[in-house]
């Protein structure tokens, strides 16, 4: 809860990037949160990779999960706001990131790291035809797409042996191409490895002792080694080297050609060296700027700039940065120096379980060696894995969150559409008005209780409207303003009307100052009108005011013609199907999220799901023929769904198995986490007949689990259900028939079975 005088200013520091510094800063300021300060992470994916563990995973001995480090549930230990947005430039003198797709973030403090990109990219054909290793997590998807085509023989002949080029002879190509040279043997195919290197030798600037015992490594697995030669041009199956007129075949070309750096610079106009890197100083502030930093690879040491591009190098300098940050937030312009260690232990993974590495011109190899990498490996992932298998905080997050609230404490209320009345206590007030206001032009009204109402204006324009509000659902006011219009919308598609027009209703946090409310308003709206322009809303209008918490709200219309049959609640019919066209769980995922369970990749699709208009919904279920339609939001599937009913008098059996749900709310669900509403919500089982092994199915809570910006709910002919579903599928919906309507019979309106299929 936000204590924060009116007119009190945090200070905004912004972490742009989750590499190796950065998640060690968000690790110490877990220990011990800087005083004032709102941090905010910006990254491009919520999950990073440690790049350590990469050849472990394409040689098969790591799985894809052991080497992410979710920086979501990381950030969330410290309070800390997350946006998932590429950074594309930084203007140091108005202090603000530009992101890809959004507004751009104001800072007092900045800091970046976001390593680095492959050098060469530039060159004729690559690409088309290379695979580069950075960035690293579309490397992993690409090389696991690789490895289940070979598996499958997609790659080369079955029996012919693939070949394999590795660009790049530094310890990530030669480490690449001792893991392919081993996945490959070990998915049963022959295969003929080929490592290129422009430069005289390979592992430039390692011991001559690393060197030769890579080599002969190289030589008893029958891997080839070009020097001296530049590949100049790719085509598809072939590099071609200098003065080279027949090239190097290869059926999977690997580029690993040495670290450059991101254009994120480059049009940030900021001092760069020749390879596009950021200068720093010794304090690891910009040169020009001290209220900037940069670390790991993006950034070049002026008095150091031979530093090698290497993880280490950000891993020793996290500890540095977070106690720079620290003092600097505190005020302090006394900031440690970072120097750059001279010698540091080097381990090859060459992927058989075997290492080679070098320490102090000492090289040595072996088993053990490799099983030193995979300890301190494993023991760097350990530190900031927040969450373990059942959600919970680890000792990471304990000492600054603990587990959060549990259902027992006195709990924040979650926002979105769980924040909001029950449906009995709306039912009893609006019962004890005791005449309702009549007008023979109102269509849908209050008798009504549709999503929408409708009326006809004097000249005989049906129009259809609705107003929706909810509290923040997270901290970032452009995605709840996005959301908050997507989901408004909603309700228009839902009578199968196209919406026009919109009006906002926005409560602004009293907390914090004047400058901090415009940012929060900006923001907000920037995201709902990115959302209704793509809808084809015009925003009109609207009103703002303060309050305790950010509440956004929109009034919007569309025009029914004037013989258009709506999709209202009371039409749905006995014997037809019901489909929902998006996965259930949002309450239950945004719970989490408040108490640092939720993991990033199940923010992501949760986002993405809340992000998706209607609209393609909408106009699938009038083609096929859909009657009555809602839009699942605060009260539930099994409210909404009991509201349709009892407005069309008629009763439902719904397969609980058939729900679709949203990736990680069966775990949470699982685990006992519900969202703040769903007690509320759960109170329309007692009119339910629940089949009983029904409540033990993992589905069953997600009856009851209010949704924000949820799918539509309708009824079609069953003989077109099928076609619906498929249409709903193709167009990318998470959809699923979930039952089937009937006749109202003298008990119970909802019928729960469990498919036996
Ligand atoms: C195959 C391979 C193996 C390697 N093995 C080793 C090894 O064993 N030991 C070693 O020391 N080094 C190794 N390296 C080098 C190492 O990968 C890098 O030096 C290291 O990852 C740099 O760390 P970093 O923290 O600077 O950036 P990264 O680890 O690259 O992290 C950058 C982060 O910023 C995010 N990001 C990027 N761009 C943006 C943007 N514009 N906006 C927002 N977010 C962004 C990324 O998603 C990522 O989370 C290897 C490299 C490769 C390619």
């Amino acid at each position: 809860m936000n204590m924060r005088a009116p007119t009190d200013k945090q200070t905004d520091l912004v972490l742009v990037g989750g590499g190796h510094s950065h998640v060690q800063v968000l690790e110490s300021f877990a220990m011990e949160p800087p005083p004032d300060t709102r941090i905010t992470l910006i990254v491009d994916q919520p999950v990073a990779m440690y790049s350590g563990m990469v050849p472990g995973f394409v040689a098969g001995q790591y799985r894809q999960e052991e080497l992410e480090i979710d920086v979501l549930p990381l950030a969330r230990c410290i309070g800390a706001r997350v946006i998932v947005a590429r950074a594309a430039r930084l203007d140091a003198a108005a202090k603000r990131v530009h992101l890809v797709g959004r507004p751009p973030v104001a800072f007092d403090f900045a800091s970046i790291n976001v390593g680095s990109t492959v050098a060469g990219l530039s060159t004729p054909g690559v690409r088309e035809h290379a695979l580069p290793t950075r960035p690293i997590g579309k490397f992993v998807t690409r090389i696991d797409t690789v490895f289940a085509n070979l598996g499958s023989s997609g790659t080369g002949g079955a029996t012919e042996p693939v070949r394999v080029a590795v660009v790049g002879a530094g310890v990530g190509g030669v480490e690449v191409a001792f893991a392919l040279d081993h996945r490959i043997r070990e998915l049963g195919r022959a295969v003929e490895v080929i490592l290129v290197e422009s430069g005289p030798e390979i592992l430039p600037g390692y011991s001559a002792g690393m060197r030769r015992r890579a080599l002969r490594a190289a030589e008893k697995r029958g891997i080839r080694i070009v020097t001296g030669r530049r590949v100049r041009r790719v085509e598809s199956g072939r590099a071609f080297l200098e003065q080279d007129e027949d090239g190097i075949r290869f059926d999977i070309l690997l580029w690993v050609t040495g670290a450059f750096g991101q254009s994120l610079f480059r049009a940030s106009d900021l001092p760069t060296d020749e390879r596009g890197f950021v200068k720093i100083r010794s304090t690891l502030q910009l040169e020009d700027y001290d209220n900037i930093f940069a670390v790991g690879d993006c950034a070049t040491l002026t008095r150091h700039p031979q530093t090698p591009k290497a993880g280490v190098y950000a891993v020793r300098q996290g500890p540095v940065l977070a106690s720079n940050l620290r003092r600097v937030l505190a005020g302090g312009l006394l900031l440690d120096d970072y120097k750059p260690q001279h010698d540091f232990l080097t381990l090859i993974n060459t992927g058989d379980g075997s290492a080679i590495g070098t320490k102090w011109l000492l090289s040595f190899e072996g088993r053990w060696v490799f099983q030193l990498k995979d300890r301190i490996d494993r023991k760097f992932m350990h530190r900031f894995q927040p969450l373990d298998d059942t959600e919970h905080a680890t000792a990471f997050s304990s000492s600054t969150m603990g587990d959060g609230p549990d259902e027992t404490e006195t709990e924040t209320l979650c926002g979105g559409c769980a924040a909001k009345l029950g449906q009995q206590g709306l039912a009893r007030a609006l019962a004890r008005i005791e005449e309702l206001p009549e007008n023979s032009s109102v269509e849908l009204g209050l008798a009504q209780a549709d999503d929408v109402a409708c009326y006809t204006s004097p000249q005989g324009q049906r129009i259809v409207s609705s107003a929706d509000q909810f509290r923040a659902f997270t901290d970032d006011p452009y995605l709840v303003g996005r959301v908050g219009a997507v989901n408004a919308a909603s309700d228009i598609y839902a009578k199968g009307v196209t919406p026009r027009f919109a009006q906002a209703l926005v409560a602004l946090p009293e907390s914090g100052s004047d400058a901090e409310r415009e940012e929060t308003l900006f923001q907000l709206m920037a995201g709902a009108t990115a959302a209704f322009e793509e809808l084809g809303v015009t925003l009109v209008g609207g009103h703002t005011t303060t309050t305790t918490e950010l509440l956004v709200g929109f009034h919007v219309e569309g025009f029914a013609d004037p013989d258009q049959e709506l999709l209202r609640l009371d039409a749905l019919c006995p014997g037809q199907s019901l489909i929902l066209t998006k996965a259930l769980g949002t309450g239950v995922l945004f719970r989490a999220d408040m108490m640092g369970r939720l993991r990033g990749p199940w923010f992501e699709e949760a986002l993405s799901s809340m992000l998706r208009p209607n609209r393609k919904a909408a106009s699938i279920a009038r083609e096929h023929g859909a009657s009555a339609a809602t839009d699942v939001t605060g009260f539930g599937l099994a409210g909404h769904l009991a509201t349709m009913l009892r407005a069309a008098d008629l009763a439902a059996m719904v397969n609980v198995s058939a729900l679709p749900a949203l990736p990680g709310s069966l775990k949470l669900l699982g685990a006992g986490l519900r969202s703040t509403f769903h007690k509320e919500n759960a109170k329309t089982e007692r009119g339910m007949e629940i089949e009983s092994a029904a409540p033990q199915h993992p589905k069953f809570p997600l009856l009851f689990d209010p949704q924000t910006s949820g799918g539509l709910l309708f009824g079609v002919p069953q003989e077109n259900a099928e076609a619906a579903l498929d249409e709903l599928l193709k167009s990318g919906h998470c959809a699923s028939i979930i039952g089937i309507t009937s006749e109202a019979g003298p008990d119970s309106r909802i019928r729960i079975s469990i498919s036996r299929s």
